[in-house]
């Protein structure tokens, strides 16, 4: 039954309770609305206000749509409309510090940098998305106060999440994952991209999902991946959208399954970025390979068929954990096209 007020303290504490609703709102959805102070602005606006809100079911009714609408456009999430031409982002997953170099037979002296880089990458292509490599400490493991997680060697400073919201993007935007391999320096933030499509070849995926995983490697990082969709790629090439300008090389060894990535930039040109194919540059025209390789031998064939490649393309050569090399980067929000 509809009860018509008209006392100013009813009015205002319908407007307290509706404040209240408000601020909730704001703080659920981090929208700002100045709308609220109309009650008391005019007389003849409190007058359509006391209509509005004539009775406690009709302000519960309106703020009910209110918030819906309100939660409906935050739910309308948009990632950035598609580039013309592939764009590659570097994202700041981390570094490793203290490791030995004895673990790649150098020694400290023969080395620039002991220290290595940890870098995700976002490919945007006309036709979709890719992440490559996400981490060596999960988004999961940042306290609220947001300051740098160390774990072991790894120290991160920044969340994968915020940097992609930085540039207009959530995981769910993601059409694909892959990973250069299984280690767990790579795989962190994986369950993040479980509704992406996962690009992996048998003999890495069947390593993961072992019934006792071997190595460097966190399956409670990518344990989602299992269900999720996937795609098992069992070609040296493959050609992530169709355009022939994001293709993920296969290069074993260091891992079984390992492989690499090749972006044709327009502008840039091509870059090969090449997961633990080395590790520091001075491994390159060497025959040193980590102490914890799958298969040195393979290792050694697959660096030999990626040189042949970039001096036949020209390609520039990426080692991802090149800390010198990685330092002098574009990081994202800039990219390379
Ligand atoms: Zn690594």
């Amino acid at each position: 039954m509809e009860r018509r007020t008209g006392s100013r303290g009813e009015c205002a504490s319908k407007i307290a309770r509706i404040r209240g609703l408000h601020r909730a709102f704001v703080a659920n959805f981090g929208r700002k609305s100045g709308h609220l102070s109309w009650c008391s602005a005019t007389s003849s606006l409190r007058k359509v206000t006391r209509l509005i809100f004539a009775s406690d079911g009709a302000a519960v009714l309106f703020m009910t749509f209110f918030l819906a609408s309100g939660a409906s456009l935050a739910a309308q999430h948009h990632p950035p409309r598609a580039p013309k031409s592939v764009r590659l982002y570097v994202f700041d997953c981390g570094v490793l510090k203290g490791l030995d170099p004895g673990l790649f037979h150098f020694t400290k002296d023969q080395v620039q940098s002991t220290e290595m880089a940890v870098p995700c990458y976002l490919i945007v292509d006309p036709k979709g998305t890719l992440m490559w490599d996400v981490g060596v400490i999960p988004d999961t493991a940042f306290k609220p106060d947001g300051k740098p997680v160390t774990r072991g060697y790894a120290t991160v400073t920044q969340t994968l999440k915020s940097q992609l919201e930085q540039i207009g993007y959530e995981p769910s935007d993601i059409t694909y994952l892959a990973m250069s391999h299984y280690h767990s320096d790579h795989t962190a933030n994986a369950n993040e991209f479980a509704a992406s499509t996962w690009l992996v070849r048998k003999v890495e995926r069947d390593a993961m999902f072992a019934p006792k995983p071997a190595g460097i490697i966190d399956p409670s990082t990518y344990s989602e991946l299992k269900n999720g969709k996937t795609i098992i790629i069992d070609k040296d090439e493959y050609d992530v959208f169709g355009d022939g300008k994001v293709i993920i090389k296969s290069a074993p060894g260091h891992t079984p399954g390992h492989q690499v990535l090749i972006v044709k930039l327009a502008k840039t040109g091509t870059v090969v970025v090449a997961g633990d194919l080395y590790h520091f540059p001075e491994e390159r025209f060497s025959d040193k390979t980590p102490t914890f390789e799958y298969n040195r031998q393979q290792s050694l064939a697959s660096r030999a068929m990626i040189e042949a490649y970039i001096k036949k393309t020209g390609a520039q050569l990426w080692i991802e954990h090149d800390f010198i090399a990685n330092s002098k980067l574009k990081k994202s929000p800039r990219y390379y096209n």
